[in-house]
């Protein structure tokens, strides 16, 4: 499950505003890879690009849970790329082909939430070839994640390993063929992925 829009810098740079509650979308579970696995190209778009994000893995079954109740789901948290195909995602109106190809989620491995943490100081960082892109911390997002968790819990229910990807800050850009890209929840754990033509 992903977000949209949940940093108004973000938002802002698209020529969006802030939703008045959570925009959601999915991606299906065939576009994940792991660490190191190519992010491939597909011949039907001329715009990818990367979104560097916090996400939130479930750690069990949960449904309508309220806020306060929203953290004691959470198995841990991981680095994860929102890869997007731009161009198709304003031509097509709704995100699933933007979103959906194959590769087009890498994950890393899940940091534990430990008792006590403060999910506000999460920090998500995208670099680009070594060079940074984005960075945003937690604190910025215009839903935060135990509302993020409740909302959706009301609408269906999450399962022990479902990934809420919890949108991107500013910051956003194309990936060519030979870029290498980086996610890193600070201090916490990274994704980097080759890109490659199709
Ligand atoms: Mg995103």
């Amino acid at each position: 499950m992903c977000v949209g829009r949940n940093y108004v810098a973000h938002a802002k740079e698209l020529g969006n505003e802030l939703p008045e509650r959570p925009l959601l979308f999915l991606k299906p579970p065939s576009a994940v890879v792991a660490d190191g696995a190519p992010i491939i190209l597909p011949p039907d778009s001329q715009r990818v690009e990367h979104e560097g994000e916090i996400a939130v893995v479930i750690g069990r079954r949960t449904r309508r849970v309220s806020e306060a109740e929203a953290l004691a789901c959470v198995l841990g948290y991981a680095p994860l790329n929102d890869v997007t195909a731009r161009d198709l995602q304003r031509t097509d109106g709704q995100w699933t082909r933007a979103k959906g190809f194959d590769t087009f989620c890498p994950i890393g491995k899940t940091w534990r939430a430990v008792e006590g943490m403060d999910w506000r100081g999460l920090e998500v960082v995208c670099r680009v070839n070594g060079e940074e892109r984005q960075r945003g911390r937690a604190e910025g997002m215009a839903f935060g994640i135990p509302l993020l968790i409740s909302y959706i819990s009301h609408i269906m229910t999450l399962e022990e390993g479902d990934v809420i990807a919890t949108g991107t800050p500013e910051g956003v850009g194309p990936l060519h063929a030979g870029d290498e890209v980086e996610v890193e929840l600070l201090g916490l754990g990274r994704v980097k992925n080759p890109v490659v033509d199709h």
